[in-house]
């Protein structure tokens, strides 16, 4: 309150004779004001509700001149009020004009929590920003100034222009390099675990998106984080990738070397095999397995359980066999597929053929196989009991394929025909020459023949497939050559000699 006669003794705040006002507060109304009475040392005095006390007798610690704010981040507003106020606790205790000994300065005052909170805050604030400031590393030049400082002992350090590389040497027998960390001069970071470079996003989190040791804690963590890391057991699997490149490598080298190609092919067949639970065979190491376990079974089985080589199973074998042999592969375009293919790798002599007509008898039985019930016959619905077999057999190689098997039953002469035909078709289809057909001397085959020559036998037709080349037909050529060879060394003449007939004329023979 302004203006009011201070009651202490010998103050004469705000009295008429003096042009100085100073503020001046009324008595508390509660229990302090027996304190304020007592303090104020005034014999016989009883406050009324005008008497106050004027503000040099309050310790500065009592007196607030402003407003305060905390706000939610921890600062202070603070607002300077227009008369001060006195804290809950204030009591006069100087009096300038009064004896010493009634004057007294309390004890200085805790600060109220809010604000040494705030203080702390900002003390902690400062303290963060000045260390933030040192932590950036600045420029590269500081980096690679200041790196051998800041690392550790038992690290190696390499300057450049580009970059600085730390790495660990283990020295406990040969030495080798533990782990590297190389920091460009963008601050991007490569990290080696022994000779293995590690993935970005393996540190990622602690570089940031960008991969950049810009401060000396990430460094730290980095080398901390590479430290603890065990080493690392490089996978069964990559090794053997490993092993397989520098195969691979040797191979490049050796390329013309067929035999050793062919042996470490073999091999990184086997290592590929070996490595995979469930093995996926290629088609060579399939034919080649398949070769060799349909000609010797006991001896593939027994090569099998030496466990040396990976090899496929038997029955595996046998179902990829089941799916190739089709009830009658006159109709099967896969087989179709296979003549040409292999039509298309033959020299041009390889592919002048002739095709072979011979029935094999079978035991009339039904089964189940490869999915297929296979051993009906074709002609009629009944089990067969003959397979109309087609060959081929290149007149300059011994080049041989089955062009078809029919399974038939009492087959007549007009289906074998049929069949012929369509095998010839085939044959032309796929790009073979076919010069003649050969088959026993068997009544069905003679009548075929008759047929295809229209009405009478002779020695060569127009192909039907192919009206620019001949057919000639022979019939069972070994059989032939048997019969000339039994005639020969049953001839009673001297030198045992074959004659010809003389043709020019009929009468001579020559030999
Ligand atoms: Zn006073």
């Amino acid at each position: 309150m302004m203006g009011r006669k201070c009651c202490v003794p010998g103050c004469n705040s705000n009295y008429d004779n003096t042009d100085v006002h100073v503020h001046s507060f009324a008595f508390p109304k509660d229990d302090r004001k027996c304190l304020w009475i007592k303090k104020i040392n005034r014999a016989g005095f009883v406050p009324t509700k005008h008497s106050v006390v004027c503000i040099k007798h309050f310790s500065e610690q009592f007196i607030i001149h402003n407003h305060r704010v905390v706000k939610p981040d921890g600062t202070v507003l603070e607002v300077k009020r227009n008369r001060p106020i006195l804290t809950s606790d204030a009591f006069p205790s100087l009096h300038a004009n009064q004896p010493n000994y009634l004057s007294e300065e309390p004890a200085p005052k805790r600060k109220a929590p809010e604000e040494r909170l705030s203080e702390m805050r900002k003390r902690d604030d400062n303290n963060f920003a000045n260390w933030n400031e040192k932590d950036i590393i600045t420029s590269f030049s500081t980096l690679s100034d200041c790196c051998r400082s800041k690392i550790p002992k038992e690290l190696q350090f390499i300057q450049d222009q580009k970059f600085v590389l730390l790495y660990k040497i283990d020295p406990t027998s040969m030495p080798k390099i533990v782990f590297s960390i190389k920091v460009f001069d963008d601050f991007t970071v490569d990290i080696w675990h022994g000779p293995k470079k590690l993935r970005s996003q393996d540190y990622s989190y602690m570089l940031g998106k960008e991969n950049k040791c810009d401060r000396w804690t990430k460094l730290d963590c980095l080398i901390n984080w590479i430290s603890a890391t065990p080493e690392l057991e490089t996978p069964l699997k990559a090794q053997m990738e490993h092993i397989v490149s520098k195969l691979k490598e040797c191979l490049l080298c050796i390329k013309d070397d067929l035999k050793i190609t062919t042996h470490i092919n073999f091999i990184i067949e086997q290592v590929y095999l070996a490595m995979s639970s469930h093995p996926s065979y290629k088609t060579d190491y399939l034919l080649l397995c398949a070769q060799i376990y349909f000609s010797y079974p006991s001896a593939y089985t027994f090569i099998r359980n030496l466990a040396i080589l990976k090899l496929p199973h038997p029955l595996y074998l046998k179902k990829l066999a089941a799916t190739l042999r089709s009830p009658s592969v006159l109709d099967s375009n896969s087989h179709i597929y296979y003549l040409k293919k292999k039509c298309e790798m033959l020299s041009v002599d390889e592919k002048l053929v002739s095709v072979l007509i011979d029935e094999i008898h079978v035991n009339a039985s039904y089964s189940y196989s490869g999915g297929q019930i296979i051993g009906s016959a074709e002609n009629c619905n009944a089990e067969a009991t003959t397979v109309q077999a087609f060959m081929l057999t290149s007149l300059f190689s011994d080049n041989k394929d089955i062009v078809a098997l029919v399974p038939v039953k009492n087959q007549n002469n007009d289906e074998l025909l049929a069949n012929t035909t369509k095998v010839l078709k085939i044959l032309k289809y796929t790009g073979y020459t076919v010069l003649c057909l050969i088959s026993d001397n068997l009544r069905l085959n003679r009548k075929m023949f008759e047929k295809m020559a229209g009405g009478s036998i002779s020695n060569f037709i127009q192909n039907p497939a192919d009206q620019e080349s001949k057919l000639f037909f022979l019939f069972d050529t070994v059989h032939l050559i048997k019969s000339i060879r039994n005639n020969w060394l049953n001839l009673t003449n001297n030198d045992q000699t074959i004659y010809f007939p003389n043709t020019e004329d009929n009468t001579k023979t020559r030999p």
